[in-house]
């Protein structure tokens, strides 16, 4: 095994049981991540990116099925973990940031609580240096007034300073991968950049693994060295950011990439005709063949391998299995 290597997501399949059925959202999913690695996951909404995220630490809802795959943390396959080890990764390792840093906190603790009750279980530390660590956390996040916001209920502070604390919690002692899904996604646009700018800044200077899930490409495209292509639970095209960015060769990825609005001239993007499919019953073999422009007849019939068309850059597509 790679020694730099920090996650590895193997051929990952995964569903959620419902009272119709059972929707199969990821089939195959593959993801490497690297030691002080910044790693980017686009595609549109209902891709699954949370899904891919979540199963990672396994707080997948309680309907969500790991059916097949094996997800490795520095060669401990996560998937056959045993709870105290979990919990032990979740506390000490790999943290994640969500979309809603209303629904990360419990209403019901002050943020100081919050924080020493993860700091004394994973430190094993004395009350005041618990405390001491925590505001120490929330000065590094940037909060004003660290020892008010210790003490304040989630209720009583706005949702950029949520968030912060979130990135804050996430942050604490020495962790290895962080995970942020969308994590500005619902902060007022005036606020976005700033917490943004923040949460780069300090993955870069504590040189942490970093996986971005976000829609803002133009963040990502900024942030990240690699970057994945999900669409409808396949990764359809991964590598070096600005090779995707400069040279989308998946017909997914370049409608996508389509869809960023630029700052000149007078089109506008069309977008991306149709929808992501229903999980229900996904399209066979290739599933982004009921929108593409260029399918074939085996593209119905098999998934497209993936084919390394530039150093690094790969792509899962009929098109270049031709060549
Ligand atoms: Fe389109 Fe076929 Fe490529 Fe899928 S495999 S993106 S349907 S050309």
């Amino acid at each position: 095994m790679d020694k730099d290597i920090l996650l590895e997501v193997k051929n990952l399949h995964v569903g959620y049981k419902t009272h119709i059925g059972i929707s199969h959202v990821l089939k195959g999913v593959h993801l490497t991540v690297h030691k002080g690695e910044r790693i980017g996951v686009i595609g549109e909404s209902g891709s699954g990116k949370t899904t891919t995220m979540k199963s990672i630490l396994r707080i997948l809802p309680s309907n969500g099925m790991i059916k097949e795959g094996e997800i490795f943390y520095q060669g401990e396959n996560i998937l056959e973990m045993k709870y105290e080890e979990l919990l032990e990764l979740r506390r000490k390792k790999i943290s994640m940031i969500f979309q809603d840093p209303t629904s990360a906190l419990n209403p019901l603790f002050k943020i100081g609580q919050l924080m020493l009750d993860i700091i004394k279980h994973s430190y094993n530390l004395e009350e005041s240096e618990a405390k001491e660590m925590a505001l120490k956390a929330l000065r590094d996040a940037a909060l004003p007034d660290p020892e008010r916001v210790f003490d304040s209920y989630p209720f009583q502070l706005s949702g950029g300073m949520r968030q912060r604390v979130c990135i804050a919690l996430a942050l604490i002692g020495d962790r290895e991968l962080i995970i942020a899904d969308e994590p500005t996604t619902n902060l007022d646009v005036t606020i976005k950049a700033q917490v943004l700018n923040l949460l780069t800044k300090l993955v870069r200077e504590r040189n942490v693994g970093w996986i971005f899930v976000s829609q803002a490409l133009g963040a990502v495209r900024e942030n990240v060295d690699r970057v994945y292509v999900m669409y409808a639970g396949n990764i359809i095209e991964w590598g070096p950011t600005e090779k995707v960015f400069s040279n989308p060769m998946h017909p997914y990825t370049q409608k996508l990439l389509e869809c960023v609005p630029k700052l000149t001239g007078t089109e506008f993007s069309k977008g991306i005709r149709g929808r992501i499919p229903n999980y229900f019953n996904p399209p066979s073999g290739c599933r982004f063949h009921p929108r593409c422009d260029f399918v074939m007849d085996e593209c119905k019939k098999t998934f497209p391998e993936p084919v390394e068309v530039e150093t690094g850059h790969f792509v899962a597509c009929n098109l270049y299995r031709r060549r």
